[in-house]
């Protein structure tokens, strides 16, 4: 008998047919003998629709609010699930993120977990019970309910599984496993047998959506092995775990991200200092900056260009602009229309010319490269939003065509 953590994201339970159907998933697992953990998404494009109706009665509603509304959908998927594990016959229990014992930071939207206390969810298994369990939120210190960031169910069911040292972490999705690149636009995409902790981790930061990040540096920090699967085909997934590369690949996968917007700031004193000016402000809103680049010096003066997430980008021009203002001559400019494209692989430590390839393809399709950010396992560049999707393609077919 093992203790199972089971997560369903929100395509899987879009409809009554679908809660069916993932009810099956999970009384099999049951019925196996298994203690059964589950953690459910809203439905479809619920968590959507719900910022949607906010945004019908204030844009500008408050972080707390929006967690209060966010946080319902979650509420819903739950109790219908629980309602069709019962028709089924099985005996079940749902519970609210705060009912598990999950608490977080109070950083509404984006709160993040500081303790699980798995005592209910215990009594529940203790008692034969399925517990179904909403993912995506917790309560802060303050008893006030919060969210943990977009995706962040992925990273309530790995947090579960570690706070009940869960034998199995299994992530049920809309496509069979982690793909080589989002198996919906590339077609010839390749389902990866199983991916390391850090491959994985940087795909799902540079775009790949099919994990949170989150959930897979914790995964990554308890050793917890998780399995991504289709809760639609019934056939093996991909294992994430320490050590991945079986299959001596290069590079595991292409990313992109469209949550990207670049900030250009020209004609800046070649002072000491300007770098910490500038990035500190960043800092102190909590702003994280992404690629930077800096020009060589030209008279007196420098420039320096640096990609933040799009969405905070009216928070990093509020917060430069003053600076800029009081200098003379320097002049802030942004560009939305940027995307980041990455290759992510343990095997670029060992070998050389993987970024050249990566440029080759580029250079070839004639898409301008207008950044570079590299790290141990990956490369990034900055495009163009129109180029980003050639982009993929045809750096994925540079890395995989090969391979069938
Ligand atoms: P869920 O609702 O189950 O959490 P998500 O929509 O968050 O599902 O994540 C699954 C989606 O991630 C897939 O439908 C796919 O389009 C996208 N995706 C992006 N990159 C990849 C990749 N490398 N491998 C698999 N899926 C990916
Ligand atoms: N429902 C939340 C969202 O759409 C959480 C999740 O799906 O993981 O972001
Ligand atoms: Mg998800």
């Amino acid at each position: 008998m093992s203790l199972i953590v089971q997560k369903f994201g929100g395509t899987s339970v879009a409809s009554a047919k679908l809660i069916f159907n993932v009810a099956n998933i999970i009384t099999r697992a049951y019925q196996e003998g298994n203690d059964v953990v589950v953690v459910v998404s809203a439905q479809g494009d619920m968590t959507d629709e719900l910022i949607g109706k906010a945004n019908e009665i204030n844009t500008n509603a408050s972080k707390r609010e929006m967690d209060v509304l966010m946080a319902s959908g979650e509420q819903i998927s739950v109790a219908l699930l629980a309602m069709a594990i019962e028709k089924l016959g099985f005996p079940v229990t749902s519970l609210l993120g705060w009912q598990a014992g999950v608490m977080t930071s109070s950083t509404y939207g984006s709160a993040m977990i500081t303790k699980i206390d798995p005592g209910r969810i215990k009594k529940e298994l203790d008692k034969k019970n399925i517990v179904i369990v909403a993912g995506f939120q917790g309560l802060s210190q303050y008893y006030d309910v919060t969210t943990l960031g977009r995706g962040g169910s992925d990273t309530s069911a790995v947090g579960i599984a570690v706070a009940l040292s869960a034998d199995l972490c299994q992530i049920y999705t809309d496509v069979e496993g982690v793909y080589t690149a989002d198996p919906r636009f590339i077609k010839n995409a390749r389902k990866l047998k199983a991916i390391s902790y850090d491959e994985m981790l940087e795909l799902a930061t540079l775009g790949a959506q099919v994990l949170n990040n989150r959930s897979v540096e914790i995964a990554k920090k308890h050793n917890v092995e998780l399995e991504v699967l289709s809760s639609f085909v019934d056939v093996p997934g991909t294992i994430v775990r320490e050590v991945a590369n079986m299959e001596k690949m290069l590079i595991s996968g292409v990313a992109k991200d469209n949550n990207v917007a670049k900030i250009s700031i020209t004609g800046i004193p070649d002072a000491q200092g300007w770098a910490f000016r500038i990035f500190s402000k960043l800092s102190a809103r909590d702003i994280n900056v992404d690629t930077i680049l800096q020009s060589a010096v030209h008279g007196d003066k420098r420039d320096i260009f640096f990609t933040v997430n799009e969405d905070r980008l009216s928070d990093a021009v509020e917060a430069l602009n003053k600076y800029c203002e009081s200098i003379e001559g320097a002049k802030l400019t942004y560009d939305k229309n940027v995307a980041k494209i990455s290759i992510v692989g343990a095997g670029m430590q060992t070998h050389a010319g993987v970024a050249a390839k990566m440029f080759e393809a580029l250079f070839t399709a004639h898409i301008d490269i207008q950044m570079i950010a590299t790290s141990e396992i990956k490369v990034s560049v900055i495009v163009s939003q129109e180029n980003a999707d050639e982009a993929v393609r045809t750096v994925h077919n540079a890395f995989f065509s090969t391979i069938d």
